[in-house]
């Protein structure tokens, strides 16, 4: 037998795990209520349905490239230079573009312990290692972060408020990272949940940007404003990182009915306010209903419970998936986080979350037993 010779990947590739979104189907389940994937409960913003309805007869035309209107909008909405923000499809396109063109071979990235899983995947994509940095009360630890940076670290991704986690540091401890990092390591601040948190301790991290030549803020569309099907996010930083970023995007990286669902979406305050308040009582009252089941369940700013089904000896968190699943439920699974006793529940409709938490204390009640 002769060894067949077959096109070999970039080092660093192989070793990717793909990244398994929220699933949302159950065979032979009808009604599938999908808390999977934090999306916005309440769907897209009806302004932004009319926008990209109305967009799809233009569906021949290319989009603009450099989606102008759209990054004018998100400037006077968000009070910042358009010049200095560039649109992605989603923020993980642009968490790509950063380990890209700022990292290599041989050099490293830092993120936390159960920190989003995009950071790691595209920097292995690079060929860059992923450390992580151990976390404090499934939170992240400053000190920790500082330590774990080497000679070759040359980004440090922070998810604040965190996913899956849904815990956040405060901004005097940003500033504190910011100040412990060589200037010549890149800060990027994910702000992907930033419109759900009601902290005054809390900030997106848009004046550091503008404070720093190194630090980076990443916002997405696919969240409160439930627009994750249509791909859109964006970066705010400083005008040399953003003309790199320009330089190695796709020239029609952001899709039209994206650009013209977001030009509506960032200013539909009503909307918005509706997500939030929405979000808001149904996250007390999910954490709360978790609480009473006897389940440990970590304190979110999100829109999405973490719930850990420690020391509930044969109720784990694998049987209560399967056992909510069975019902056409469908949470996420975390075991790929280094969470395997947790699941994460995303905040949806009232009914969903009366049916979801209603069957979670059925299992607990019984153990998933039928
Ligand atoms: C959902 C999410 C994103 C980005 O999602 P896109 O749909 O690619 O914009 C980025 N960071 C975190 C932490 C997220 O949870």
């Amino acid at each position: 037998m002769t060894d067949v010779i077959i096109p070999q990947p970039q080092p660093g590739i192989m070793d990717i795990t793909p990244y398994a979104g929220g699933e949302s189907k159950v065979p032979g389940v009808d009604r599938v209520i999908k808390l999977s994937s934090n999306e916005g409960a309440l769907g897209a913003s009806p302004r932004a349905r009319e926008a990209m309805a109305r967009s799809v007869l233009e569906a021949h035309r290319y989009p603009d490239g450099n989606s102008a209107a759209l990054r004018i909008a998100i400037g006077e909405a968000q009070g910042l230079d358009p010049d200095r923000i560039v649109c992605g499809a989603g923020s993980d396109e642009l968490i790509g573009l950063l380990c890209r063109a700022y990292a290599g071979p041989g050099d490293t990235i830092v993120q936390t312990a159960h920190g989003f899983l995009m950071y790691a995947i595209y920097a292995k994509s690079c060929g860059v290692e992923a450390i992580l940095a151990p976390e404090r009360d499934k939170t992240a630890d400053v000190d920790a972060i500082l330590a774990s940076v080497q000679p070759n670290t040359r980004l440090v991704f922070l998810a604040n408020p965190n996913n899956p986690t849904g815990t956040y540091i405060a901004h005097d401890e940003v500033i504190r990272l910011r100040e412990g990092l060589r200037d010549d390591i890149i800060l990027v601040l994910d702000a992907a949940y930033a419109e759900f948190v009601l902290r005054n301790d809390y900030d997106p991290g848009a004046a550091l940007v503008d404070s720093h030549p190194n630090t980076v803020m990443l916002r997405t569309f696919s969240k409160i404003y439930g627009l994750g099907g249509v791909r859109l996010g964006w970066a705010y930083g400083p005008a040399h990182i953003i003309d790199v970023l320009n330089r190695v995007r796709s020239p029609f990286n952001v899709s039209a009915p994206a650009q013209a669902a977001g030009e509506v979406a960032i200013g539909d305050q009503t909307f918005l306010d509706l997500s939030r308040s929405h979000n808001t009582h149904w996250l007390d009252w999910t954490q709360a209903k978790a609480r009473s089941l006897g389940l440990s369940v970590t304190d979110s700013v999100c829109n999405f419970a973490l719930i850990t089904f420690e020391a509930q000896g044969r109720r784990t968190a694998a049987k209560a998936d399967a056992f909510l699943r069975s019902r056409g439920v469908i949470v996420r699974r975390v075991a790929g986080y280094s969470l395997p006793d947790s699941i994460r529940l995303s905040i949806g409709r009232d009914d969903d979350m009366e049916l979801a938490m209603g069957t979670l204390a059925e299992f607990m009640e019984t153990g998933g037993a039928t």
